[in-house]
């Protein structure tokens, strides 16, 4: 069904490159990322000399959201995909994509990360075995690779002007440093152990700064009164007090968890495109929690 609504798709795409594509389309060099968030970082290395196309809106579900075909034809007009890597949704539409467009460049930003598999997501009272973490843009040390890959990526597109994306990619990299280390000055202070956290898309922070991410949603889904029961449980032993939820995913279990613990419900957006700030924020609310 998919790849027959794809072939309609494609023959639309070629017919509406034939016909409507302006001289001025084609003038910008565009290239797609998955979420806003790396928008931030294609836009900061690339500088004016690429527009950034971004495939899922933040109102969009990272787990789940399927493009529209409008969005595809946008996708198809890109020099090259910068894909996370590990998204669900990227390992459904990539390849269709990739056999859409063969002309498309696709770079894997999540290359020579050391990835988070399974069994370091720990759901309260087990341990959950399943596929690798795709969150790898919510922690300054693995946002450094994606960025060293992305001026790779960038330097293959347009060599001619590697000298400007390096320059650019420098201070990028300072400017995560700084991310970094604020973030361990505001965590050091506070004695913080960990939080929960109803869609665990904070491991690879927690595993950056020594801190606990106990996951409330069970595979995918709202747990169980049984897993519930052994969350307050975890949660009391741990003395953990922060309950971290987006506003892209359900949250009634978490309320409940946080008025049984007396714990503080913290909404963050995990696509915020203001990520510098972001990142600062999630640590200060983890720090204000354990100091209360
Ligand atoms: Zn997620």
């Amino acid at each position: 069904m998919k790849s027959r609504i794809f072939i309609a798709i494609l023959t639309f795409a070629v017919f509406a490159a034939c016909t409507t594509t302006s001289e001025k389309d084609s003038d910008v060099r565009t290239v797609t990322v998955s979420i806003l968030p790396q928008k931030t970082f294609v836009t900061a290395i690339a500088g004016d000399k690429f527009r950034v196309n971004v495939l899922i809106p933040e109102e969009g579900n990272h787990e789940t959201y399927e493009p529209t075909s409008k969005q595809m034809m946008e996708t198809g007009k890109s020099e090259a995909y910068f894909a996370l890597g590990h998204l669900d949704f990227e390992q459904n539409w990539l390849r269709k994509l990739a056999q859409g467009y063969p002309e498309m460049k696709i770079f894997n930003t999540a290359e020579g990360l050391d990835l988070i598999t399974g069994e370091e997501i720990v759901h309260g009272d087990h341990v959950h075995q399943g596929g690798i973490d795709p969150h790898i843009w919510l922690s300054p040390s693995a946002v450094k690779i994606q960025a060293a890959n992305i001026l790779n990526g960038l330097i293959r597109l347009d060599a001619g002007n590697s000298a400007y994306y390096t320059e650019n990619y420098n201070s990028f990299i300072r400017m995560a440093d700084s991310v970094d280390s604020e973030i361990r000055q505001i965590l050091e202070k506070s004695g913080a152990g960990g939080f929960m956290i109803y869609h665990p898309s904070l491991g690879y922070f927690a595993r950056d700064y020594s801190l606990q991410q106990i996951a409330i949603e069970q595979e995918g889904k709202e747990p169980s009164p049984t897993y519930m029961k052994a969350l307050i449980d975890t949660a009391r032993i741990r003395g953990i007090n922060t309950i971290f939820v987006s506003s892209q995913f359900s949250t009634r279990s978490a309320h409940t968890l946080a008025n049984q613990l007396n714990a503080d419900v913290v909404e963050f957006n995990p696509v915020d495109p203001d990520w510098a700030g972001s990142m600062i924020t999630i640590a200060r609310r983890i720090a204000e929690a354990s100091n209360k």
